[in-house]
């Protein structure tokens, strides 16, 4: 959360927005887009589009987890999202006897869907302006931290009496750097079961080595379904809950895409930070990116190796592993695609024009002059603060078991308060749950080498020598169930308190917990500083930039990116046309590599042609499309998110970006920015003729 903050403070610069680049308020369409979005080939209304007065394809687009997308499918609650959004749950859903990620899974009816404990759909209800709300009460004298207090203390007001007068959740979030403010009022489903899952040699195809890259050929879906109390409403897992009956659901068309189609991606981009000035976007490629990828390459080789060593850990790590390696390699690609488009070189040549203009007049001069120097000034006073708060989550929580050193602070709060030491046995099964999904040998291995990072690039504490890391993993109570047991049926509460304080474990989460904790006490001086500076500069820079449109910063919230399908020249010499098909996969397998093996049922339906109407002809082939490239501006978030054509209709799920593209999150170059969707043609075939669900298909509207 912290870190999220803290990216989002860094940021600003002017640069033309293209049409493609953008991730829109829906709200906005009509006065903003519409027009661009009609002329480019929309065939709805911004009002189709979202519409809080009767159902519109808002409606249809969900919050899946907690940081994904989904779409409604079906007019029994279906929702279609990513793999790589699902896979964490499926992996708590698998065992030894049932491994799901291995070999997928397919209910053949809504009996034997699976409850997903802990997963969430969120829908959003409305979106309503709140700026002026939340600024009441705020003057030009109050510092950042009076500031922040009365914002905050507003924010809880009208967040308190949303929820009291609808009966939704509401939540404030502030836009273009706390220049505006909106609530959004939301509903969320907690029954939610898992449908069909394609097994890791469809859903993850290419694994590591593919993703973030194109050519592609990852069937990245997963599909759940909503389950709702018999008024419709959100309820808590029963076996009797009812398929929830949407406002909205998306019709499918399998008439496909072509080059030059106007496409649309509706969902929910979590993070960006489109408007750095050049000391922010310097932070990034000196400090924060190398930092990151140093210690993940650490962490993922050990994890590879021994994931490839067991499937016991395979199991355990899989989505632990698919979750780090997922940014290291985005990172990496940012990185050099920041590099290679000179990201600092253009900033700053943006910054000279934008300080000529102010310089140019009197009353600017005076508000704005000093703007970009003294953003550099606290990215400069913060340095060694952020590169500690990252070696922290990087390098010390790395440490699984360490990190699970948080329980013995809820032990102790708790143990003067509790009856009997009977209560204790609630951290017993948490520490047996905390368990059976780690290897303590590789958490051991991790440590190791990770610490040394730490000790070598931060400081050499001694609380994380060869010698305490021996202590914390063999000596500590959270070195084994038996020993935590141990730890609790001790008698008397003061010896537990006693014991509890002269653990390694606890003496060493104890001392980088605190430690992190003041770090951000200052970092978030720092953050509000920065956000202050930032919010006059998207002031000056929409004053600099008058008659064109401004989007803000992806934060979570509910956005349309419109562009076209397209494929991009990625780099000098080279084509990447702008879709893939099912030989293209095929051509990849690989069986002796573990990411390019398809199953054997799909080469089988490969070799028969058995592709029913999602066949296609190509270069004189029959066959079956499968991604295709556009230019949607998305981010992280997007994932799962539908993508739509010129009527609003599915036609893919979005899943991830091009290599060259990956730094869009900092810098868009709408010449290099590419989105890569899943074709609902490939989904659908792999559910029918792959997963034989077509008891699924016949739920959906699909037209041609
Ligand atoms: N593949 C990406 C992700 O996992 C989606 C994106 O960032 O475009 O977050």
């Amino acid at each position: 959360m912290k870190v999220k903050l803290l990216f989002g403070l860094l940021f600003l610069f002017t640069r033309s927005l293209s049409a493609k680049e953008g991730m829109w308020l829906p709200f906005l369409l009509e006065k903003m887009n519409e027009k661009e979005m009609k002329s480019m080939g929309l065939k709805i209304t911004a009002k189709d589009i979202y519409d809080v007065n009767k159902g519109s394809l808002k409606d249809a687009v969900v919050i899946f987890g907690g940081g994904c997308t989904g779409e409604v499918i079906s007019e029994q609650g279906l929702v279609l999202t990513n793999h790589h959004c699902g896979y964490g749950t499926v992996q708590g859903l698998s065992s030894l006897q049932n491994n799901y990620l291995l070999q997928g899974f397919w209910a053949k009816n809504r009996d034997e869907e699976l409850p997903c404990p802990g997963l969430t759909v969120t829908f959003i209800a409305r979106i309503d302006d709140v700026s002026a709300k939340v600024k009441a009460g705020i003057d030009e004298a109050m510092n950042e931290t009076e500031r922040n207090k009365k914002v905050l203390s507003n924010i809880e007001l009208i967040e308190k009496e949303a929820e009291k007068s609808t009966g939704l959740s509401a939540q404030v979030k502030s836009f273009y750097y706390d220049n505006e403010y909106y609530l959004f009022l939301m509903e969320k489903y907690t029954d939610i079961r898992l449908v069909g899952f394609p097994p890791n040699g469809v859903g993850k195809f290419g694994g590591d080595t593919d993703n973030w890259a194109w050519p592609r050929h990852t069937g990245d879906f997963g599909l759940f379904r909503i389950y709702a109390n018999r008024q419709n409403k959100p309820a808590l897992y029963a076996k009797d809950n009812i398929p929830y009956k949407p406002k909205k659901s998306f019709t499918i068309n399998i008439k496909g895409v072509k080059e030059n189609d106007f496409s649309m991606v509706y969902g929910f981009p979590g993070s960006t930070a489109e408007y750095l000035t050049s000391d922010g976007v310097a932070e990034i490629m000196n400090v924060l990116d190398p930092a990151r990828i140093k210690l993940r390459e650490i962490r993922l080789s050990i994890m590879d190796e021994a994931m490839r060593s067991s499937e016991q850990i395979f199991i355990q790590y899989a989505s632990k592993q698919s979750r780090i390696a997922n940014y290291y390699k985005k990172w990496k690609g940012e990185l050099l695609g920041l590099k290679i488009n000179n990201a600092i070189h253009k900033k700053r040549r943006e910054e000279a024009l934008f300080q000529k203009w102010v310089t140019a007049d009197e009353s600017r001069s005076r508000q704005y002059s000093n703007l970009v120097e003294a953003i550099a000034k606290n990215y400069a006073e913060h340095k060694n603060a952020i590169l500690l708060n990252e070696y922290i989550n990087e390098a010390i929580w790395a440490s699984e078991l360490l990190k699970k050193g948080s329980i013995y602070g809820r032990m102790l709060s708790a143990i003067d308060t509790i009856k009997s030491i009977d209560s204790l046995k609630q951290y017993a099964k948490e520490m047996q749950s905390f368990y059976t999904s780690i290897s303590l040998p590789t958490d051991r291995k991790i440590s190791q080498k990770l610490f040394e990072m730490y000790a070598k690039d931060i400081s050499a504490d001694d609380l994380i020598d060869d010698a305490h890391i021996q202590e914390i993993y063999e000596k500590s109570f959270l070195s084994s169930l038996e020993k935590f047991n141990q730890l609790i049926q001790v008698e008397q509460k003061e010896d537990i308190k006693t014991l509890i304080k002269q653990d390694a474990a606890y003496k060493t989460f104890s001392y980088y917990d605190s430690l992190q904790k003041a770090n951000l006490v200052f970092l978030k001086q720092s953050v509000l500083q920065l956000n202050r500076l930032y919010s006059k500069y998207l002031v000056a820079l929409r004053e600099y930039n008058k008659g064109k449109q401004f989007y803000p910063d992806a934060n979570s919230t509910l956005r349309l990116t419109y562009g076209k399908v397209e494929g991009v020249v990625p780099q000098d010499g080279m084509i990447y046309t702008y879709f893939t098909t099912l030989d293209g996969a095929v051509r990849k397998h690989n069986e002796n590599s573990t990411e390019f093996t398809l199953p054997t049922k799909l080469l089988q339906l490969y070799e028969t042609k058995d592709y029913g109407q999602y066949a296609i002809q190509h270069k004189g082939q029959t066959t079956v499309p499968l991604a295709f490239l556009a230019s949607n501006h998305t981010t992280g978030g997007n994932s799962g998110s539908p993508v739509l054509n010129a009527k609003g209709e599915l036609v893919g799920t979005n899943f991830d970006r091009i290599w060259e593209g990956t730094m869009s999150d900092i810098l868009f170059d709408p010449n290099l920015c590419r989105n890569i969707t899943l074709d609902i043609r490939y989904t659908l075939f792999i559910i029918e003729k792959f997963g034989g669900a077509k008891w699924i298909i016949d739920e959906l509207n699909i037209v041609k």
